[in-house]
């Protein structure tokens, strides 16, 4: 027996151990079973040569879990070592390198973990003791038992192994006894090792048998030693890329839309399979499905900063040796090989998108509900993307069918241009709700698209950048004739003084509501028109909607009320009767007002001819108290003037009942407010 100390720089590695990696405690287990992996990989090609001499015999790696003794097991028949290999990889370099690492990347924890000789350390994060039992592959060479207790001293001594292989016996310390829970090590096994190449064994499998489930003789092995994206695409066919991600998403009913299948081995090694998932609403639950892989070892599914944002949102596995995958995220999103990783990602992606639209629109179109959010998240954020996917990204219109934007452009720039040659496209955020404005854009001959994303807002504005000649319009935005002007509109018939009255008449009946802000507009549609449209300008609206997503605008814009017009339409028979009567009802007092008015009129008048061209301290105060009291005396008269009117709309239910049919028709009535209409309908129809 000899007794050593290891190699280490620092005298303290074992807590510095513990203490940094504690976060990632779990992948002790990883790093253990893929060295076994890795010194089976190793005999089989000593054995593909020749050089080895014995049987290869049963290469499966088990590990056991022993709750009593307290321990975990990982065996392996792989290459096995000598005293002097245990001496070098384990007591020297791996220690070594152990201390070197830490002392240069303290802060990164993922840094120090693996590729880098401290794998097999990592074992002292939940033991209190590790024992290695090895014998090398060699002929006439003795078995070693190493045995180092957590402090910078090991003993080794000889060992009365005589098969080949390597067992490594962890000695679990009591903070860590979780792990001898054989459902953790399962989970763990399943998450790390899933598709390591050799086989896994955990445990037995069991059978029914006399009512019971009994252990066989044969190993449970727990991974999948040909994963699928290591196989040669040409002989895959679609269900087998389907069955593949639902091993890889157990619990997953909904199939992926399609697949890709990397496989590059120049200027970088890279495989995987990504899948485009059914993204309609909830984008978080989305993300960080990716699963990245080093040789078959999983290493992480927090892909970002490795993959674009927005193909995060991609399923499937990635494996690629040549990603650093154990240094941190600022590391990666500077690293070249990261870099051309992820543009050749992007460039798949469209490619095959683009693929899909040359050569199968009929099934793109299909799956096009599906896919857009993602595609848009795409083009939002990431400018190579945009440029490609700008073709092929489709414009679904109110009756369901698609187009690209050259299409459409091309199917709406007749009608649909505006005097200033700029093209309209108009849009329902929801058809069922914006149906009336829809139907009516229709009639005139109008298409009208359906943008019901969450990324309509922002996408919008992004196309509305890049095209200067198209405006998208939500169809009840404005009145038609005004969404596309083609000359100029019929002007009022009504004066200013009329207007103001008969605004008041409208503008006293509209729901009072502080998130809603109503302005009474006069406008002359046609007669078959709606008689009182609401409408929402599409700037503040579309502000809104954005904001809906976050962002720094989002409270601003969403604590603000919606600004929305009573578009009145003098044009329409009942509004003409309406005014009719609300002139003919108010007329004897409105003259009156009118005597009262004319004299203190003229008075101010005078008053401001005289005091023109005077300097402030130039009235005389006995001027300024004529004037204020005129002032007031006229905005008396007003006040009197608009409450006639008001009183007028009070005591007529037709106006309610137009303003209630807008709101009803932009589906803005609700509650009591709907109650009350429905009761006054019958009134007025029993009428
Ligand atoms: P790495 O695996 O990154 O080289 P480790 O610290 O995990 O670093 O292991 C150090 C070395 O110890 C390995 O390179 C290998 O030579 C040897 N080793 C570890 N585990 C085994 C094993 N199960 N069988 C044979 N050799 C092993």
């Amino acid at each position: 027996m000899s007794t050593g100390k290891i190699g280490v720089t620092s005298e303290n590695i074992f807590p510095v151990i513990k203490k940094f990696l504690y976060s990632e405690q779990e992948i002790f287990l990883r790093e253990l079973v893929s060295n076994a992996v890795d010194a089976t990989t190793k005999v089989k090609a000593l054995a593909r040569k020749g050089d080895l001499k014995e049987e290869l015999g049963d290469l499966t790696v088990r590990v056991k879990v022993d709750k009593e003794a307290k321990t975990i097991t990982v065996s392996d028949h792989g290459i096995g070592m000598t005293a002097e290999e245990v001496d070098k990889y384990i007591n020297q370099i791996a220690f070594s390198s152990a201390g070197d690492f830490l002392e240069k990347y303290k802060d990164s924890i993922d840094a120090i973990i693996g590729h880098f000789g401290l794998g097999f350390y990592s074992a002292f994060m939940v033991s209190e003791k590790v024992e290695i039992i090895t014998k090398s592959w060699q002929p006439d060479t003795k078995a070693v038992k190493w045995t180092c207790d957590g402090s910078p001293e090991y003993t080794m001594e000889d060992a009365d192994r005589t098969d080949r292989g390597t067992d490594i016996i962890l000695h679990i310390d009591a903070d860590s006894t979780e792990y001898l829970e054989d459902s953790k090590i399962e989970g763990l096994l399943k998450k790390y090792c899933m598709f390591l190449p050799v086989a896994i064994g955990f445990g037995k499998e069991k059978e029914w048998k006399d009512d019971k489930y009994v252990e066989t003789g044969k190993d449970k092995i727990v991974n999948d030693t040909e994963p699928l994206w290591l196989k040669k695409p040409a002989d895959l066919k679609d269900e087998d890329y389907k069955a593949f991600y639902k091993k890889l998403y157990p619990g997953t009913y909904e199939d992926p839309l399609f697949n890709i299948h990397l496989n590059v081995d120049y200027p970088f090694n890279l495989t995987g399979i990504l899948y485009f998932p059914k993204i309609r609403t909830n984008l978080e639950v989305q993300k960080n499905k990716i699963q990245l892989y080093c040789n078959q070892v999983f290493v992480t599914d927090s892909v970002e900063g490795i993959v674009p944002e927005f193909l995060t949102l991609l399923h499937g596995v990635l494996d690629s040796p040549d990603i650093p995958l154990n240094v941190s995220r600022s590391y990666l999103q500077s690293d070249s090989n990261v870099k051309k990783i992820s543009n050749h990602i992007t460039k798949k992606v469209s490619d095959k998108l683009t693929d899909l639209f040359k050569n199968h629109r009929d099934d793109f179109e299909k799956k096009w509900d599906d896919l857009k959010l993602f595609i848009q998240y795409g083009m939002l954020t990431n400018d190579k993307f945009y440029e490609s996917a700008k073709d092929f990204f489709l414009y679904k219109n109110t009756e369901g069918k698609y187009f690209t934007f050259d299409e459409y452009k091309n199917i709406i720039k007749d009608n649909q241009t505006d005097k200033n040659k700029t093209v309209i496209a108009l849009y329902a955020t929801d058809k069922e709700e914006q149906y009336s404005f829809v139907s009516a854009a229709k009639e005139k001959g109008y298409d009208v698209l359906v943008m019901d994303s969450a990324f309509d807002a922002h996408f919008i504005n992004q196309i509305e950048q890049k095209n200067q000649d198209i405006r998208f319009m939500r169809v009840d935005s404005d009145t038609l004739d005004k969404l596309i002007r083609k000359d100029d509109n019929p002007v009022s018939q009504l004066t200013d003084a009329e207007k103001k009255d008969y605004s008041a008449i409208f503008d006293s009946q509209t729901p009072k509501d502080s998130k809603k802000n109503f302005t009474v507009e006069f406008d002359t549609l046609s007669a078959d028109d709606m008689p009182v449209i609401i409408t929402q300008s599409e700037f503040m609206r579309r502000m809104k909607d954005m904001g809906k997503l976050g962002g720094p605008e989002a409270s601003f814009y969403n604590n603000l009320p919606d600004n929305l017009n009573l578009v009145v339409n003098e044009a329409h028979p009942l509004v003409k009767q309406l005014i009719a009567d609300a002139k003919a009802a108010t007329a004897d007092e409105v003259s009156g007002l009118e005597k009262e008015l004319a004299p203190l009129k003229s008075d101010l008048d005078s008053l401001e001819k005289l005091t023109k061209d005077k300097k402030d301290e130039e009235i005389s105060t006995e001027e300024k108290d004529k004037k204020s009291e005129l002032q007031k005396k006229i905005s008396d008269i007003e006040t009197r003037r608009k409450a006639l009117f008001e009183n007028f709309a009070n005591g007529n239910k037709l106006v309610k009942q137009l303003i209630d049919l807008a709101l009803l028709a932009n589906n803005m009535l609700r509650g009591e407010d709907l109650t009350k209409f429905v009761k006054r309908s019958v009134e007025l129809i029993g009428k």
